[in-house]
């Protein structure tokens, strides 16, 4: 385990299970299974004719997390966990050592990047800057990216790289609780050129509003947005299939 920054850990899981790990696209996603306190190793579900055996109390943790490169030779898969609090994820990452065991299942994830579009307009929070790490690095050397990240403060910010033109900009969180609310501003105020993809994870509530200006507000067509909520306020284990598309009031 190793810090990116302060609130952003680096877990390198390997194991002879890894063998033919592909990450086939960027912002693929994995599920992550995590012991209980006092387990081992997480205890992972059979699935038997009868259904799925392993008792309620000894399910383990499982949430969603980005796979954020994976070096074939070694069979190394890098997980950045976010630091944001209460949450067994987080809490597990801020304890983890080497030597602790954890099962992956994936990819999966519906992305696929079009090679050919020129602009993108990108925007996440601290839980998203692993998926946009794998995106900018992605990227053609012939588009060019507005990125912009919210983040509690300058301790978060990190390099990245892409061969591509990318412009960061770095917001800080306006009040401990404004979540996404300078991603929306900095929405509101995009210069967006024809053809632009738009890409944004962020907390789910924030994400609609951002959605739903880029839709009803600026009327880009829906098939230009991938929009993700990555986690919700309040709520355990966001799906990871949150796409915004059920109902832009919400
Ligand atoms: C496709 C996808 C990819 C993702 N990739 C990553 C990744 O690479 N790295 C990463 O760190 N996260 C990533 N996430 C987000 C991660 O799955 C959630 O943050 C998850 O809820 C963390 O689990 P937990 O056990 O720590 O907290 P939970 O038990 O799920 O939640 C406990 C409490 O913490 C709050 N909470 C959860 N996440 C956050 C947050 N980010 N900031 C503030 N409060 C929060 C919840 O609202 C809840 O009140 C991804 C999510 C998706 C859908």
């Amino acid at each position: 385990m190793s810090r990116v920054a302060p609130r952003l850990v680096s877990v390198w899981v390997t194991g002879d299970a890894l063998e033919g790990f592909t990450i086939e696209a960027p912002t693929g996603h994995i599920k992550v299974f995590l012991p209980l306190p006092g387990q081992d190793a997480p205890l992972l579900p059979e699935f038997l004719p009868e259904g799925q055996v392993v008792a309620d109390d000894e399910r383990p943790v499982v949430r969603t997390y980005t796979p954020r490169r994976f070096d074939p030779r070694t069979r190394a898969l890098e997980v950045q966990f976010l630091l944001h609090g209460a949450g067994p994820a987080s809490e597990w990452a801020e304890r983890a050592q080497a030597g602790d065991k954890l099962a992956v299942a994936g990819p999966g994830g519906r992305f696929s990047m079009d090679p050919a579009a020129e602009h993108w307009w990108i925007a996440g929070d601290e839980s998203a800057i692993p998926a946009v790490g794998t995106l900018l690095e992605a990227l053609p050397g012939s588009a060019s990216a507005q990125v912009h990240l919210e983040v509690a403060d300058v301790g978060d910010e990190i390099e990245f790289s892409s061969p591509a033109k990318t412009e960061i900009t770095w917001h800080h969180r306006r009040a401990a609780d404004a979540w996404g609310a300078e991603l929306d501003e900095a929405a509101r105020g995009a210069a967006i050129a024809n053809g632009t993809r738009v890409w944004v994870a962020c907390e789910a509530a924030a994400m609609r509003g951002i959605r739903k200006h880029f839709l009803a507000g600026r009327r880009l067509p829906a098939s230009s947005l991938v929009t993700r909520g990555y986690w919700r306020l309040g709520e355990v284990n966001h799906p990871d299939h949150d796409y915004g598309d059920d109902d832009l009031s919400r």
